[in-house]
């Protein structure tokens, strides 16, 4: 299966994926699954997996949603992925990693070596935290540094850590635009397992013009409510 690891729904403040255009686009692009990663929030992760179980009990396609969360730590973004409840944000790197443990969740980190983000988890700092961190993102659809994906790839070739790749999508035309190609899973574990043998596939493209189509998108909107 097609899983993208990272994707914003319209409950990100900076986002306007909306539950129809996702599985619109996962649907035309034969994802499977999409981990919704939310800045500091999962009600939309948990509305969206609601509604797309209900559209398969109408006998409808939807794309399977794995509930998860981008979290702003002390130290930089890290992603809870299967969570159960949200994860407060501003803690420690460790206690925001422990905290998603503890939930049973697995610890995703995101766009490591954008180097362009002030806040971030060095490269020191995720070697010291490697026991807590399960898998590491090697490629973004978005990264603001270049090469971030290849450092990515370099380290995670170094210390052995699992990989996946996300669109980081926050409109719809980016959703699918990276992917991880991945046996079928039914756990955290078996995902984990899976993963040794993922392989991964992704497209760079412009923060620029997710930028300004997530603009139009909004300013459209907001033109449909004016009477
Ligand atoms: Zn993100």
């Amino acid at each position: 299966m097609k899983v993208d690891f990272h994707v914003h729904s319209l409950y990100s403040p900076d986002s306007v994926v909306d539950f129809d255009s996702l599985v619109r686009t996962c649907k035309e692009r034969g994802i499977d699954a999409v981990a919704i990663m939310d800045h500091d929030v999962v009600e939309g992760a948990f509305a969206f997996a609601e509604k797309a179980q209900e559209m398969r009990l109408e006998g409808k396609w939807a794309p399977r949603i794995l509930i998860g969360e981008e979290v702003r730590t002390k130290g930089g973004e890290i992603c809870g992925l299967f969570l159960k409840e949200k994860v407060p944000r501003h803690l420690s790197p460790r206690e925001t990693m422990e905290l998603i443990r503890l939930q049973g969740g697995l610890v995703y980190v995101p766009h490591p070596f954008d180097l362009l983000k002030l806040k971030r988890l060095k490269s020191r700092e995720l070697a010291e935290l490697s026991d807590l961190i399960d898998i590491i993102e090697v490629f973004n659809g978005k990264p603001r540094f270049p090469l971030a994906n290849l450092l990515a790839r370099r380290f995670v070739r170094h210390h052995h850590f699992l990989c996946a790749a996300g669109s980081d999508s926050h409109e719809p035309t980016k959703i699918g635009t990276s992917f991880v190609e991945v046996e079928d899973f039914n756990s955290p574990q078996e995902l984990l397992s899976n993963l040794e043998g993922g392989r991964i596939s992704g497209k760079l493209y412009c923060p620029l013009d997710s930028a300004f189509r997530r603009l139009w998108k909004v300013a459209l909107a907001e033109k449909k409510k004016t009477p």
